[in-house]
């Protein structure tokens, strides 16, 4: 099939990748040549509301994906009149908006941060005699890698906070005091099947995610349990066709939903080594129309992003094990331009590699 990606970054890159080995072509609609999925797809350039470049993309697909969830609503609206797009608009529409996704979580009956909508400073005060303090305001929209987010711990803040924030409209969440971050992919196919894979735990700084391990250690059946449920009961109500990524705190081995994303997702990049079936292939599998794959591990992975910095190759691939992955990025601060990834039979056989990973990546940013 021709399959249309919005969006050319490394998740672009990486299903491209996943779609060549099953016969699809792949077309990207992105703004610029240098994007990482140039070097490995068809491109249509522009900004998402050019006409022309909407026209050039649905001529050359029978089938659309997206790989950001910052696309134009209203393009992704106008493409599915006319080729089916999955994940459809209103998983799009969901996780784009923080309000909206922890509304969803509520309907559903996933645990979530206390929360409350903010659209003005006075908003602002009476969400926080609602939900307290500390907590953080987030905006709904376009927030990334803990960019657009401003922790409160004291009522004096709040003023500047909203200035800080520019004044769009937020939410204001309660600030939960987890042990760790977990995240769980889920993926559902056209006709209703859903896989999970095996929860994650990530370690993130700065708002960026720094490492994964896969599998998460010490989850107690019942809380591995219940993520999975929550991710499926998701999945169903969107109607989701494709991968999609819930990130979760743990609270005293209680799990509360932070967010989901329509995608595939960074804390998914190990199962290109450590899973049967990685979130790349399966999302492709799942959009195609397909059949899915095996969610379950190989063993035991760690991820590790690169963050604004590209370190020795050379050096890299002699640890045994590791695999590089680059994304054709420049390096730029707090850029993600690439991952390693460990996999292992047990965390003995990655430990060392471990170790020794960790003296050679340095992150900028
Ligand atoms: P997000 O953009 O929602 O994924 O938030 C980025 C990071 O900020 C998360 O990975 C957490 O480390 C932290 N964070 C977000 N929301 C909360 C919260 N309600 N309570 C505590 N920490 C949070």
């Amino acid at each position: 099939m021709r399959i249309g990606i919005l969006g050319g970054g490394q998740l672009g890159r990486m299903l491209a990748l996943a779609a060549h080995p099953m016969g699809h072509e792949v077309i990207t609609w992105s703004r610029a040549m240098s994007e990482p999925a140039a070097a490995v797809s068809k491109m249509v350039l522009g900004e998402f509301d050019n006409e022309t470049a909407l026209a050039a993309f649905i001529a050359q697909v029978d089938v659309v994906t997206y790989e950001f969830e910052n696309v134009p609503a209203e393009t992704v609206e106008s493409i599915a009149q006319v080729r089916p797009v999955r994940p459809g608009v209103k998983s799009l529409r969901i996780a784009g908006d923080r309000v909206s996704e922890k509304q969803l979580f509520r309907e559903l009956g996933i645990g979530t941060a206390p929360f409350a909508a903010v659209n003005n400073a006075d908003e602002l005060r009476r969400a926080v005699d609602e939900v307290g303090l500390p907590a953080v305001l987030k905006t709904r929209r376009f927030g990334y890698d803990g960019k657009g987010q401003a922790v409160l711990r004291d009522a004096s803040e709040l003023d500047g906070a909203w200035t800080s924030l520019g004044g769009v409209p937020c939410i204001l969440e309660g600030f939960m005091p987890f042990s760790r971050e977990l995240s769980i992919l889920g993926v559902r196919s056209v006709s209703g099947e859903v896989r999970t894979y095996p929860l994650v735990e990530n370690v993130h700084q700065g708002g960026i995610l720094r490492v994964t391990h896969a599998p998460a250690l010490a989850v107690p059946k019942s809380m591995e349990n219940a993520a999975h449920e929550a991710i499926s009961a998701t999945l169903q109500e969107l109607e989701h066709v494709g991968v999609l990524a819930m990130e979760l705190f743990d609270v005293g081995g209680v799990l509360f939903a932070n967010e989901i994303a329509p995608r595939v997702h960074n804390t998914g990049h190990f199962s290109i080594e450590g899973a049967k079936t990685s979130q790349f292939e399966n999302h492709i599998r799942a959009v195609v129309g397909a059949p899915l794959g095996d969610t379950s591990l190989r063993g035991v992975s760690w991820m590790r992003n690169l963050i604004g910095r590209i370190p020795d190759e050379r050096e890299v691939l002699k640890v045994p094990g590791a695999h590089l992955h680059l994304y054709g990025k420049s390096e730029r601060r707090a850029r993600k331009v690439g991952h390693i990834t460990l996999s292992g039979e047990g965390p003995k056989s990655i430990a060392i590699g471990i170790e020794a990973i960790s003296r050679l990546v340095i992150d900028d940013g």
